[in-house]
């Protein structure tokens, strides 16, 4: 038996002993937070997991990891989807600032900060955005500054996702302010559980609150807790936006099992189109051809998704990422339109029993979905990018 064949019967074997029949399927992933309490199957399921080191399986082991090689990885995704498990932990720690510190960070920084990120202890927020710092993201104002062995943060961040179960954010934060501003910005990790962080949610029109508003005063964090050379944070963030984007891309190759399988359109549509009597043909052929269209470019999608993570030898990806974010998620909301449209009238309903409960569902995720073209860079912000660092085109 070849290396790979015995890697991928020793993996199966291994999943199906240790992959409980309620952690596949949908489910709830944990993300870390130590203030979200966690069903039996997911907690199983990321302990045997995490213990197993494939929580984040390219990480060296002695932060956490398997230290898989890419051929590895891809058979233990193929062999996870197999069974339809779902990933064991998610979130900004191994997604984000988890694979930030093992490229920037220095031996004891990855030593404090990743065994346990890679077992789910601390949930992690992302503190970049401010009232006035988005795609413009250098314009930031929050501050630290130091004062002996440690910095005292003040400043405000809004739209950081899930503040309140938050217990650790990373952020990037204002360290010199006499030099030109992409030049004085750091990246600093800050404990959430004390006094000087207070977050306030931002309430939604549909009642939710996914977002907060983070408030620093004289909030502190340890000198050796900068990632990075200090006021070397806006390479260093970049490169984080970088794996941000992976994310969203759905080739998020940092570590866990990346890509979120869609429903097919086929179940989508089904029982909601006009349909021949003998066969499931559509009758519509505007809305055959649309929607033969837009699974071609799907497929096409899923194909270029996996041959970036097969190109990059489950490395960290560059502006690929950028280029599959924007195509990724500018598909999934013309999916959603398509959707939207095939459900009628029961599509315009916002609330109300007279309207059948999947359809009030899709309408809301149709709203949400829209926010995929702004979080982690707007659409727009991605087109400059590849225009400028892709096709090589002069700043405007
Ligand atoms: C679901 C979601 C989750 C988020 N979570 C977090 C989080 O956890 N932490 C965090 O820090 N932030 C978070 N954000 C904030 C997000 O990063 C910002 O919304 C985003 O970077 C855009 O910034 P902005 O909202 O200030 O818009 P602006 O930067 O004000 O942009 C407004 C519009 O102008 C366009 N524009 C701006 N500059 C240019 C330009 N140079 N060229 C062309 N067009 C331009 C934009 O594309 C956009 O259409 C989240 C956002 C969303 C939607």
């Amino acid at each position: 038996m070849s290396e790979a064949a015995e890697f991928r019967a020793d993996t199966r074997a291994w999943l199906q002993e240790n992959c409980p029949p309620d952690a596949r399927g949908n489910g709830v992933i944990p993300w870390g937070s130590s203030k979200i309490e966690l069903p039996t199957d997911s907690r199983v399921w990321l302990e045997n997991m995490a213990n197993k080191g494939w929580t984040v399986p390219t990480w060296p082991k002695e932060y956490g990891g398997a230290a898989l090689d890419s051929a590895q990885y891809l058979i233990l995704m193929e062999e996870l989807r197999r069974i339809n498990a779902r990933a064991p932990l998610t979130g900004r720690g191994v997604y984000y600032i988890g694979p930030t510190i093992l490229e920037f960070g220095t031996d004891e920084q990855k030593a404090r900060w990743l065994p346990g990120m890679a077992r789910g202890d601390g949930g992690w927020c992302m503190g970049y955005s401010e009232p006035g710092a988005g795609s413009d993201l250098a314009s930031l104002s929050t501050k630290a500054v130091r004062e002996g062995d440690q910095y005292i943060i003040n400043g405000r961040k809004t739209w950081t996702s899930e503040a309140m179960y938050g217990d650790y954010i990373f952020a990037l934060a204002r360290t010199d302010s006499t030099v030109a501003k992409h030049d004085g910005i750091s990246l600093i990790l800050i404990d959430m559980n004390q006094p000087g962080v207070q977050v306030r949610p931002i309430r939604l029109i549909s009642g939710d609150s996914p977002f907060c508003e983070t408030l620093f005063e004289d909030a502190t964090a340890r000198v050796s807790d900068i990632i990075g050379p200090v006021n070397g944070g806006w390479t260093v963030g970049k490169r984080l936006l970088q794996y941000e984007r992976s994310m969203h891309a759905g080739i998020n190759i940092s570590g866990t099992q990346g890509r979120v399988v869609d429903t097919p359109l086929s179940e989508i549509f089904s029982g909601l189109l006009p349909t021949a009597d003998d066969s499931s043909r559509i009758l519509d052929n505007d809305q055959r051809s649309t929607l033969l269209n837009q699974q071609m470019r799907h497929r096409a999608y899923e194909i270029t998704q996996r041959r970036a993570i097969e190109e990059t030898q489950a490395r960290a990806p560059g502006f690929t990422s950028s280029v599959l974010k924007l195509i990724g998620t500018r598909l999934k909301q013309e999916r959603d339109e398509l959707h939207l449209a095939a459900l009628g009238f029961d599509g315009l309903g916002w609330e109300g029993e007279d309207i059948p409960k999947e359809a009030l569902k899709h309408t809301r995720t149709w709203l949400q979905n829209k926010s995929l073209t702004i979080a982690g860079g707007t659409a727009e912000i991605q087109l400059n990018i590849i225009a400028k660092r892709v096709l090589g085109l002069p700043d405007a």
